[in-house]
């Protein structure tokens, strides 16, 4: 039986605001780290991706923090931009039993002043990329010399990555006496050494997920580059696929394959390390509300990343290491739901193949694709469209702002809009597509409470 959180030493409004979110029990993850957590322990802990480690290393790091006192207790480092904002938001989520805890990301491709502000003011926590925060460090702007709570978010990941210099450099500016905690979806031997560097006594915790694993339907096709697409078609419209992330090894292979797909009337869209922060930002806003239904990404792009209730993955490129293959396929079939998992095996390949299936201890066909058909009934668009409108928190616009002016300018119903996103200066609204290509307003503009917003159709 899972346990509840109330078996926990938290405060009431913890508490309460955990029941809020829909947190009724704890994952396993959370289950076995966070009575050590709560005690200050070190700890590695790997599960794997949607089991729910960024609560467990929140609840924890907020129960940790004093907050009269403004200053860093806390630092999240993540490998990516898009895992610090998205672990800034759990926190931020976590955190609302409590006003003014204040949280800021340190992420490239921000400015720099803003930050130094919030800085200046007094932030408890930071969560960013080991790049940024040592910049930030080296500007003067930021202080870490109160911090309790040290949080290696995706660590072997961050290694893999090359960033094990500045994660020491960081960690040279923090007070021996901290807890130190990594977080990982999969492990590597340098985690042991990260491990021995860095932490104190720290305990091992493994949550081996054959459970959810067996919700998991894995299909292997034998097939050459040159079939790639035109399986991909038939996998996705015969399975009636409305969302999945193809993953490929390598960057350039992402952009070719989303075009392909593009050209075969899928929205489609690649996301990777080359492309600049804006545009990775607004295609996983796209996908995350439904205006895009297949994501292309490397390995390291989509690290980390919640994306809910994705039916299907597709490795089109099989990858050499089967942990990263286990982990790829961990992205569907989330949280007890069902999934798919398709890869392509070239016959330079096999033995990738038989390496996964050493690695997983289970034996599979390799299924020939001659039989796969497009279905040609299935509309490959994507359901919403999205609204770009040049104005968001800064400007004090709510999500139902934005309902409120399309219902009224345009006469939309509730149903007719998805996700909405307000950023600080800038908004996204899912809009269903029947009618976006309808939009049409005078001046491109959508007047919003009082004050007309430029808007752009994505
Ligand atoms: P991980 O870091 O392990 O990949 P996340 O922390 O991103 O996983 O969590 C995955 C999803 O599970 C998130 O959407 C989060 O809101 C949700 N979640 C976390 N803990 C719980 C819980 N105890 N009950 C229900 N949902 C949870
Ligand atoms: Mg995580």
């Amino acid at each position: 039986m899972p346990q509840r959180f109330t078996t926990l030493p938290l405060n009431e409004k913890m508490l309460s605001n955990l029941e809020q979110l829909g947190y009724h029990q704890m994952t396993p993850v959370q289950e076995k780290s966070l009575p050590l957590l709560l005690q200050g322990e070190d700890l590695i802990a790997q599960a794997k991706t949607g089991s729910g480690k960024t609560a467990a290393f929140g609840i924890a790091l907020l129960h940790h923090l004093d907050l009269a006192q403004l200053k860093v207790q806390a630092a999240v480092i993540c490998p990516t931009r898009e895992l610090s904002e998205q672990v800034a938001n759990e926190l931020r989520r976590l955190a609302r039993f409590q006003d003014n805890i204040k949280i800021l990301t340190l992420v490239g491709g921000e400015a720099v002043y803003p930050q130094k502000v919030a800085l200046e003011k007094g932030v408890h926590i930071i969560v960013g990329t080991p790049g940024r925060i040592m910049d930030t460090i080296t500007k003067g702007h930021l202080h870490l010399e109160e911090v309790k709570t040290l949080v290696l978010d995706e660590a072997d990941r961050m290694l893999d990555m090359g960033f094990h210099d500045d994660i020491a450099a960081i960690i040279k500016y923090m007070p021996e006496e901290r807890q130190t905690l990594l977080f990982s979806a999969t492990f590597e031997k340098e985690t042991q050494e990260l491990s021995k560097k860095f932490q104190k006594k720290a305990q091992l915790i493994t949550i081996v997920s054959q459970q959810s694993e067996a919700t998991i339907t894995q299909h292997f096709y034998q097939a050459e580059e040159a079939q790639k697409i035109d399986l991909i078609e038939a996998l996705i419209t015969s399975n009636t696929l409305n969302s999945c992330i193809v993953f490929c090894n390598m960057k350039l292979t992402c952009d070719d394959v989303s075009e392909a797909l593009r050209m075969r009337g899928f929205d489609a869209a690649a996301l990777h390390g080359d492309m600049e922060q804006k545009d990775r930002n607004e295609i996983l806003t796209m996908f995350t509300n439904q205006s895009l239904s297949i994501l292309v990404a490397t390995d390291v792009a989509a690290r980390g990343l919640d994306i809910k209730d994705l039916p299907a993955i597709i490795n089109y490129d099989i990858t050499a290491h089967s942990e990263v293959h286990l982990h790829r396929i961990g992205r569907t079939g989330r949280m007890g739901k069902e999934g798919l998992a398709f890869t392509f095996v070239g016959a330079k390949e096999l033995k990738f193949f038989k390496a996964i299936e050493a690695y997983t201890k289970e034996s599979y066909t390799l299924e020939s694709p001659k039989a796969l058909r497009v279905n040609k009934h299935f509309d490959k668009t994507a359901p919403m469209r999205t609204l770009k409108i040049l104005g968001g928190k800064k400007e004090k616009l709510r999500a139902g702002d934005f309902v409120g002016a399309l219902s009224g300018e345009l006469g939309y119903s509730s149903e007719d809009v998805g996700k909405i996103m307000v950023l600080d200066r800038m908004s996204y609204i899912a809009v269903k597509k029947e009618l976006f290509y309808k939009l049409h307003l005078k001046d491109d503009r959508l007047k919003v409470k009082k004050s007309k917003y430029r808007y752009i159709k994505l």
